[in-house]
């Protein structure tokens, strides 16, 4: 097996790139980078190009505020799930040992 198509089957594609026959929900007004959501394509903007405008800025502004809602909201998920798999594993354990 070569080496490029080793490393295509074993690098799994990012969420962000635009599959091949897919057709981009937005695209970059600079350097015309395909997107999957407007808001990928927000926080692009914001990120490598410099010279935005207001709107622009206002956009990755909201961009960057509904991401850290997602991540917050992840994180809470997490810790559920932590919380849940600990409260069973003690019950488990209260259960087992009295026994
Ligand atoms: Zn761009």
């Amino acid at each position: 097996m070569s080496r490029l198509r080793e490393h295509k089957m074993t690098t799994p594609t990012p969420e962000t790139s635009v599959p091949e026959g897919e057709q981009p929900v937005a695209t970059c007004p600079y350097c015309d980078r395909p997107f999957r959501r407007e808001r990928l394509r927000d926080l692009h903007v914001g990120d490598v190009h410099e010279e935005w405008t207001e709107a622009e800025r206002e956009a990755y502004e909201v961009a960057v505020e509904a991401e850290s809602e997602d991540l917050f909201q992840y994180h809470l998920k997490v810790a559920g799930a932590l919380g849940a798999t600990y409260a069973v594993l003690f019950l488990l354990a209260v259960v087992g040992f009295s026994l």
